[in-house]
């Protein structure tokens, strides 16, 4: 597989240094744009780099604004297949520019994960060769009562799912989902603290949620879970739970629709509370194991 980066940005460049690591030998060429570029570009044909050289897959990382639209000009240039472009921000990529990458590449799948911790496989052959080392965290923690070790089977892109690894060491098992999410913060997570309007909730917090759901997920349980009991209505609320559900909104099942009822699964479930403020008969219900 043949890769091209383009980055902008402290962020874009942890990012390029951290794939850099699996895929050194698949990157065959980077670019970097200046950071703070205008928001609103005229003319985007400005700012096409020359040579490059044909490729299958175009990662995109640190980019904010119009300067996004460029990866539809290279893409067509390079012959690339696949493109990933990350947000970690609501005004770096706005749905607007999305929607016009996706309609000028009508024969590239474009993928636009936000935050780059959510990236899953998509049947891509490409984009999936690159989910298998980077994406959403994928962890094995070893140990009986306290952590001894943790394998990273995939890292974050910006190297957090590592580092949240090797400083999860010696606590016990049963702090590792609420350390996970303090160590994404300590790295630090670059995800945008600002609200986003698309997912209900803050980039930060889904990055959050995708480590604790690989910790919960190695682990098989959580400390607190939510249930829904019998008085859920779903049919006259419409559903509201899952409506609400940042985590339903990144395309996970936090809260499924089961027999005309809600069901929230532990494992996905980032415990935002926003489906027990919502819930209209009081349905849902917290509980804490030690
Ligand atoms: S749990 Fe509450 S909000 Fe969710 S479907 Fe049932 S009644 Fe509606
Ligand atoms: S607490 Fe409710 S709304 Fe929040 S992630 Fe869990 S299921 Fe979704």
């Amino acid at each position: 597989m043949r890769i091209i980066v383009l980055y902008s940005g402290n962020y874009g460049e942890r990012v390029l240094n951290n794939i850099l690591t699996k895929f050194a030998p698949n990157i065959i060429s980077v670019y970097e744009f200046e950071e703070n570029l205008p928001e609103y570009i005229e003319d985007i044909e400005n700012y096409v780099p020359d040579n490059l050289p044909e490729c299958d897959l175009l990662v995109v990382t640190g980019l904010h604004g119009d300067i996004n639209l460029v990866t539809c000009k290279i893409a067509n240039k390079t012959g690339a297949k696949s493109v990933i472009i990350e947000s970690h921000s609501q005004k770096q990529l706005p749905f607007g520019i999305r929607s016009e990458i996706t309609e000028s590449l009508l024969n590239v799948k474009c993928v636009f994960p936000k935050p780059f911790c959510s990236l899953k496989p998509v049947g891509d052959i490409y984009i999936d060769e690159f989910v298998k080392y980077f994406g959403a965290p994928k962890i094995e923690i070893i140990g009986e009562k306290f952590i001894k070790s943790v394998i990273v089977h995939r890292n974050a892109p910006c190297g957090s799912t590592k580092y949240i690894a090797e400083n999860l060491t010696g606590y016990p098992l049963n702090e590792a989902e609420i350390e996970s999410g303090n160590k994404l913060h300590n790295y630090p997570c670059l995800a945008s603290m600002e609200f986003d309007n698309e997912f209900s909730d803050t980039i930060l917090h889904l990055a959050g949620y995708k480590i604790k759901e690989a910790v919960k997920k190695s682990l098989g349980f959580s400390n607190m879970v939510l249930n829904v009991n019998s008085n859920c209505k779903g049919v006259e609320c419409g559903f509201k739970c899952y409506n609400i559900c940042p985590v339903v909104k990144m395309g996970e099942k936090a809260v499924e629709i089961i027999d005309k009822t809600a069901k929230i699964n532990y494992l996905y479930c980032g415990l935002c509370m926003k489906c027990i403020r919502e819930c209209p008969f009081n349905a849902i219900i917290s509980l804490k194991y030690s």
